[in-house]
């Protein structure tokens, strides 16, 4: 099993997950062009995936899904909340855009729910709710040959039933979308804005994740990839730092072989494989 985070930040998000012939991108919340591109960057096929799963309707996740189907051939995975809402979305553009996507979707959607497990060719899906001003969004793991990985964003807070589910994972991407400090400081977002994001349904911050890291993470996986950066209110380095330092202020006991590794809005990470 590998994954990759072909994109990620308010610009646009998408992970694909790969197990045996098993390819199922996660979100398409960049353009079906870069999308597509990125796809090819890593070897892969656009063509060849297996499935599209849509875990929300923000643009930023599932944006670029209308025009990237021209391309594909599988079903999209969305729950019925979701694609009542990505329809319905306001696009601002064209007033066309909610039909032109409730047509695209006819006959290509798998519905699934958000706490019910779904299967896509090799590998299992594990949906789970997550708090997030959304119409139903969720986080998942997934496993394969006894493998288990977890892709969560675009949440304000980690719940128990978080911290349960990331038990026992051999990667982990999360969001780590903010340093509260630079928020609060940045002078180009309104207060609105800013509370929202803070919000317990808002973004996850550095800080929760290193709160994660010291007293919620059990220490099992050994690739942690930070996801969702905000270019605005947060800075790579500060993210990596912050995470590596709760790593190290865990109790020597449960000290874990962790691998911090950052993704970026305009590349690709490397292969994670485990
Ligand atoms: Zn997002
Ligand atoms: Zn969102």
């Amino acid at each position: 099993m590998k994954l990759t985070v072909l994109g990620s930040g308010s610009t646009g998000n998408a992970v694909l997950i790969v197990a045996g012939e098993t390819r199922v991108l996660v979100d398409a919340g960049m353009s079906a062009k870069e999308t597509v591109r990125r796809l090819a960057l890593m070897g892969e096929d656009a063509a060849r995936l297996d499935g599209v799963i849509i875990t929300h309707e923000h643009g930023d996740h599932a944006g670029g899904l209308r025009v990237l189907l021209k391309s594909l051939s599988c079903p999209v995975y969305i729950s019925g909340q979701t694609r009542e809402a990505y329809i319905g979305e306001r696009h601002g553009v064209s007033n066309d855009e909610p039909r032109k996507r409730s047509d695209v979707l006819r006959d290509r959607v798998e519905e699934i729910e958000s706490s019910r497990d779904f299967r896509i060719g090799a590998i299992d899906f594990h949906p789970f709710t997550v708090p997030h001003d959304a119409a139903d969004n969720f986080g998942f793991t997934a496993t394969h040959a006894g493998v288990k990985v977890a892709t969560l964003m675009d949440f304000g807070c980690i719940t128990t039933l978080i911290t349960e589910r990331l038990r026992g994972c051999a990667a982990i991407v999360i969001e780590s979308n903010h340093s509260r400090d630079m928020l609060k400081a940045c002078a180009v977002y309104p207060w609105e804005l800013k509370q929202r994001i803070l919000s317990r349904t808002g973004h996850l911050s550095n800080e929760d994740v290193a709160v994660w890291l010291r007293e919620g993470f059990d220490g099992a996986a050994r690739h942690i990839v930070l996801a969702h950066l905000s270019q605005r209110a947060n800075n790579p380095y500060v993210a990596q730092l912050t995470a590596e330092s709760a790593l190290h202020e865990r109790a020597p006991l449960f000290r874990a072989e962790t691998q911090i590794t950052l993704s970026h809005p305009k590349e690709p990470t490397p292969w994670i494989e485990f």
